[in-house]
């Protein structure tokens, strides 16, 4: 039998799946994620239920989001699960998780994440961020690199400024490629991120921030006052004690924030 069938299902690539078969890691991730019933519990891309088994098992409800049609079917007529499930067929990406919100609750969202698309989805999910307690995530071990970098290093981008402007990052776990079926070419990494109530740097428009973060690290090799010249003057650079000469890697996210507060500022 191909490696790549797993319980009677050949993995698609292109839905990026990658079955968590490693009891271990299943049993340390269930633990991380520590499920119960005062939190609307969400799963992205159950696939075949390597995570939703033991996490329905322990709790009363659980909405999943899948997008491939067959696993949905196969969740749908699972003997245990199906009683246990809200299943939502569709696009995790475009997928409005606030319709999911239920009063007094928040969200605990958790997921083996297809690395295809583990980047937009995690910005995607920070629109929602007020909304969810913590997230648990098996992705790309460089990727948790990436989340949890520091400034001044090679792994620190766009992502981490936001991620780390939204959510306290907090690395799990790594996973070497034999604990799922197919094995994926890349070692892999768990990660927790926990949203603020109150953020420590809070900023007056989060979009402006956004801008602000794709057009500094649009040139990695550029300077500060180089990428950003179309938005910051010398002059906004001194006010806020930030040497233009930097590298956008080398600045901090409460610098960033403080940049976007002045770009908010400056348009009034
Ligand atoms: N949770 C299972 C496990 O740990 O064995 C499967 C993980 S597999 C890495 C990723 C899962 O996400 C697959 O079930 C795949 O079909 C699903 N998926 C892929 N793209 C998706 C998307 N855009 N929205 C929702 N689910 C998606």
């Amino acid at each position: 039998m191909s490696n790549k069938v797993h319980l009677g299902h050949t993995a698609r690539k292109r839905f990026g799946q990658n079955f968590l078969t490693d009891q271990g890691v299943i049993s340390s991730i269930v633990g991380a994620i520590a499920p119960d019933n005062d939190h609307v519990m969400i799963e992205i891309g159950p696939g075949l239920g390597a995570l939703t088994e033991p996490v329905a098992d322990t709790i009363n409800n659980l909405t999943v989001v899948e997008l491939d049609r067959d696993l949905v079917e196969r969740l749908q007529q699972h003997p245990i699960l199906k009683d246990k499930l809200t299943i939502h067929q569709g696009d995790a990406l475009q997928f409005d998780f606030s319709k999911l919100q239920q009063p007094g609750k928040k969200m605990k969202v958790f997921g083996n994440l297809p690395y295809n698309i583990s980047t937009p989805l995690m910005f995607h999910l920070f629109e929602f961020a007020e909304q969810i307690e913590t997230m648990h995530f098996m992705l790309q071990k460089e990727v948790v690199l990436r989340l949890s970098a520091s400034p001044g290093t090679k792994a620190y981008g766009r992502l981490t400024v936001m991620a780390q402007y939204f959510c306290q990052v907090v690395p799990v776990l790594e996973v070497p490629p034999h604990c799922f079926t197919p094995a994926p070419k890349v070692d892999s990494a768990v990660v927790r991120l926990l949203p603020y109530e109150v953020k420590p740097w809070p900023c007056k428009d989060v979009n402006v921030l956004r801008h602000l973060c794709s057009t500094a690290f649009s040139m990695r090799r550029k300077t500060l006052r180089n990428n950003l010249k179309a938005l910051l003057s010398d002059d906004d650079f001194a006010s806020l004690n930030i040497d233009s000469s930097m590298r956008p890697e080398q600045i901090s996210v409460p610098q960033y924030v403080a940049m976007a507060n002045l770009l908010c500022d400056n348009k009034k």
